[in-house]
């Protein structure tokens, strides 16, 4: 039986741990594209169609995954680093919007309103990020 444990050049960094890291290889094309939908983590709603978003490392701070418009508390956060960038919202499918802090407005599912599943800076609204950990990819 073959194994497929091969570590070769294994480099860790300290914040690993803080992060969740997103296995890309099957989910971003050749062009930094979506290869799968984007869906809902909690109720299969489609979030945006294969092709649509496009690949970007950055880090980010978000509020845990929490329950309808719960206020994120200080403490519940973690840094992300994977997201899709979708430029206007009429790309997505489904998508909806939580409340704005500051000059962050996030995103929610439209139809089970379970969120953040990312974020727009309201400096630049055409521009949306979507967490590649937040969402399911299918
Ligand atoms: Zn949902």
């Amino acid at each position: 039986m073959a194994s497929v444990d091969s570590e070769e050049g294994k480099s860790q960094t300290e914040s690993d741990e803080m992060q969740k890291h997103v296995d890309k290889t099957e989910l971003v094309s050749e062009n930094g594209k979506n290869l799968k939908w984007l869906l809902c983590p909690h109720c299969d709603s489609k979030v945006l169609q294969p092709n649509k978003g496009e690949y970007l490392e950055k880090e980010y701070v978000l509020p845990f995954t929490s329950a309808k418009h719960g206020e994120p508390k200080e403490s519940e956060r973690e840094t992300l680093s994977q997201f899709w960038l979708v430029i206007d919202m009429y790309t997505f499918e489904n998508v909806g919007f939580s409340k704005t802090v500051n000059t962050t407005k996030y995103l929610i599912c439209a139809d089970c309103e379970i969120g953040p599943i990312g974020f727009v800076n309201l400096e630049d609204k055409t521009k949306h990020y979507i967490a590649l950990s937040r969402v399911k990819h299918q």
